[in-house]
């Protein structure tokens, strides 16, 4: 059986004092039976790791480098994410894919960049509005995982997924449940051909995720929990997500 994971993808939303309550309410409205984490900025890292000692809150990062080390003005490494004590990193997100012009390929790096320190990254793919209306939804998250499957070779069993249609972002339209979940049934039918460990792998939901759709998403067979964003930067709502799954 798989656990269910959700993770707070907080974007570029925050500050010290904002973080701190929400925090501190996510403390105590938890625990919860499901795996739960948040992707913080990267310069909140440090105080969400003291925020969340001794609590079954997870953090991570929202994106790292392919690089090693380096002159890479600007970019942070896994090896640093690592130090912090970072346990996810989120690569490939539709937002750096589109307003980055993140390649696949660059994608899958990052991906074994974050592997290779201990951190795992949660891969995001996902059609935009034009490339579903075209039919062509099977072909993009297909390629875009390809090229994760290709470069991690037999690794690719240690990753999570996250399924995030480019439509369902931020404009309060989720996938329905059908929707979502043939796709994530696709993928792990992809998955399967490239690791035997493809039945434990958690794919996530991503996509005006809320309290009140957040259960029968969770529901779905081949759902195993989310990725949220702005129901993520309230405690209670975000809270009540994690209950759900
Ligand atoms: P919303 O939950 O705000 O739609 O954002 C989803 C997302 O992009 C999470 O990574």
């Amino acid at each position: 059986m798989r656990k269910k994971l959700v993770v707070g993808n907080w974007k570029m939303h925050g500050t010290r004092a904002a973080n701190a309550v929400l925090l501190a309410g996510l403390k105590e409205l938890g625990p919860w039976n499901a795996q739960v984490a948040v992707c913080v900025p990267f310069p909140y890292i440090t105080e969400t790791a003291l925020a969340v000692t001794g609590t079954a809150v997870a953090y991570g990062a929202q994106d790292c480098s392919a690089h090693e080390q380096g002159a890479y003005t600007g970019e942070v490494s896994s090896a640093m994410l690592a130090d912090l004590g970072c346990r996810y990193a989120i690569v490939g997100h539709s937002e750096r894919r589109a307003y980055h012009h993140e390649s696949d390929q660059l994608v899958a790096d990052k991906a074994k960049a974050a592997l290779a320190h201990g951190v795992t990254p949660i891969v995001c793919v996902g059609e935009t509005l034009q490339e579903r209306e075209e039919g062509r939804t099977e072909e993009v998250v297909k390629r875009q995982l390809a090229a994760v499957i290709h470069t991690l070779s037999h690794c690719i069993g240690e990753i999570v997924v996250a399924y995030e249609p480019v439509w369902a972002i931020g404009t309060g339209k989720t996938a329905t449940p059908e929707q979502a979940q043939a796709v994530h049934a696709l993928l792990r039918q992809q998955l399967r051909a490239a690791t035997h460990k493809a039945d434990a792998m958690q794919i996530l939901y991503g996509g005006s995720v809320k309290p009140d759709n957040a259960a029968v998403l969770f529901q779905q067979p081949d759902i195993d929990g989310g990725l949220v964003g702005g129901a993520a930067l309230k405690a209670a709502d975000f809270a009540a997500i994690c209950r759900a799954a």
